[in-house]
């Protein structure tokens, strides 16, 4: 798969713009013009995953609370509102602690995206829900926590498997992330000419 195009890339050395034609691609190398430098720029081949794999996926990993493990709440593929009301598309238990429930209606928001570089699935959770009539960002009223450390306001962190998450101060969850079968994932790779300036 190489197109016929010319692109720029930074140069390692000098930090200038160099103009990479096909030719200097299929060489795997391209020495620098700039006055002074002549420093040779190796051009890595490098790859994707194409995002459509998740359309295949029977399944995006699940939020389990540390005093029922065997209760597992799915997740879905993009934004997951946690909490108890009905409009939470993750909608857990009202966990009583001495008659009190402190996991709000719309608490937090755990959102999976898929990572077309590691081509794995990422897990981003921030406080609180996005109203859903206003859109406005709504937080819980007893906050959220991973690791023991409280989220602030509008912040979003990435979790994984071994991060617990807790609702309220008080409800603890794991996550359990879904892995991606490594066989499945090879066939959705995408192979790139090779890599130029790629902003993450
Ligand atoms: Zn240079």
């Amino acid at each position: 798969m190489s197109t016929a195009k010319t692109s720029l890339i930074t140069c390692q050395q000098c930090g200038r713009r160099i103009m990479v034609r096909p030719a200097d691609v299929q060489r795997g190398s391209i020495v620098c013009s700039h006055t002074g430098c002549g420093a040779t720029n190796l051009l890595a081949t490098a790859f994707q995953y194409d995002p459509a794999i998740v359309q295949g996926l029977p399944g995006f990993g699940e939020l389990r609370h540390s005093v029922s493990p065997d209760l597992a709440y799915p997740l879905r593929f993009g934004a997951n509102v946690i909490g108890t009301g009905d409009t939470a598309q993750v909608r857990v238990e009202r966990y009583l602690h001495e008659g009190r429930c402190y996991i709000s209606r719309r608490h937090c928001t755990l959102t999976v995206t898929f990572d077309t570089w590691s081509g794995r699935l990422r897990y981003q959770l921030q406080d609180g829900a996005a109203d859903p009539t206003t859109q406005a960002s709504m937080p819980s009223l007893n906050g959220t926590q991973v690791n023991g450390s409280a989220l602030r306001p509008s912040e979003q962190i990435d979790v994984t498997g071994d991060d617990i998450l807790t609702l309220g101060g008080v409800d603890a969850f794991r996550l359990v992330p879904y892995t991606i079968n490594p066989a499945m994932l090879a066939t959705y790779r995408v192979e790139l000419d090779y890599n130029p300036d790629r902003t993450q």
